[in-house]
């Protein structure tokens, strides 16, 4: 996908599946009747994508979260990232900067292995808020996260520890490179946070985990279980797809690929396809980034 002259590809890292009514505190099995294009035909569960974004813009070479990891815990699969990247013809070394959506566990897997930074010539950046809040000794570590990894190795702390010194930090909103800035988007997490890719008239969004299934996008009572703060999350949503200028229908039809790593809405470009209902189009393939 290309945003003006940025270009954006996903790096998929593994995948999870639940049942859908799990991802949220107010939905139901039959809250999902009208959404089955989007659950996984074979077992009816909502697989959630692992993994972040490859994007080139300039001269920068840009990883936007970094997965869950080698080893993470079923139902959480992990390890393809590295494999990922070097099929777009990037080395770990020629990354010039990792940016972190946020903090938890599935977006910070390959910050580092073995105890050295896994992108040698990278500055890492990261919200503060979210670094003083994950990283803190008073952190505790909730039972999905704890449940899904090895907190001795996984936990943010942990994780992040050999990659600290490189670490540069924004707050809210903030230009980083050239056509690429943060949204203020705190709710899932403190510091939580999107990028806003503006290029040549385009603008995407890259949601991170603000949004987590194609019901959210043109439905504002989807509310994800694991949001920190859940009035925030919401209002944060609202916030980032009003800046995209979308109408709710068309937010769902500029969904490429997998929710969690492939969210993206444009402007100045139509949809591709809808579907023959006029209703939402079922999720592109990753192949289609
Ligand atoms: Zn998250």
């Amino acid at each position: 996908m290309k945003i003006g002259d940025i270009t954006i590809e996903a790096l998929i890292d593994g995948e999870t599946a639940y049942p859908g009514e799990f991802l949220y505190t107010n939905k139901e099995r039959e809250d999902w009747t009208e959404h089955e294009q989007f659950l996984d035909p074979c077992t009816g569960n909502y697989v959630n994508t692992l993994g972040g974004f490859l994007i080139r813009s300039g001269d920068r070479v840009i990883v936007l979260d970094t997965g869950i990891g080698s080893k993470p815990i079923y139902p959480w699969l992990g390890g393809g990232f590295r494999s990922s990247l070097l099929s777009k013809g990037v080395a770990p070394e020629d990354v010039t900067d990792v940016v972190f959506s946020h903090l938890h566990l599935d977006h910070i897997g390959w910050a580092a292995q073995h105890g050295k930074p896994f992108f040698s010539n990278a500055t890492y950046r990261c919200d503060r808020r979210d670094w003083d809040f994950f990283v803190s000794p008073d952190y505790e570590i909730p039972e999905w996260e704890s449940s899904t990894s090895n907190p001795a190795e996984d936990s943010a702390a942990n994780r992040l520890a050999p990659v600290a010194s490189r670490m540069e930090f924004f707050e809210g909103e903030q230009g980083l490179f050239p056509g690429i800035s943060t949204l203020e988007s705190s709710g899932h997490t403190p510091g939580s946070t999107v990028l806003l890719l503006e290029s040549g008239g385009e603008k995407g969004l890259l949601l991170g985990d603000l949004v987590h299934s194609e019901p959210e996008l043109y439905d504002d009572n989807w509310d994800f279980v694991n949001h920190v703060d859940h009035d925030a999350g919401r209002a944060s949503i609202e916030n980032a797809l009003g800046s995209s200028d979308a109408q709710p229908r068309q937010r769902s039809a500029w969904l490429r690929g997998p929710a969690r790593v492939a969210t993206v809405a444009v402007r100045g470009r139509r949809p591709r396809s809808r579907s023959a209902a006029g209703g939402p189009p079922p999720p592109p393939s990753v192949a289609d980034q």
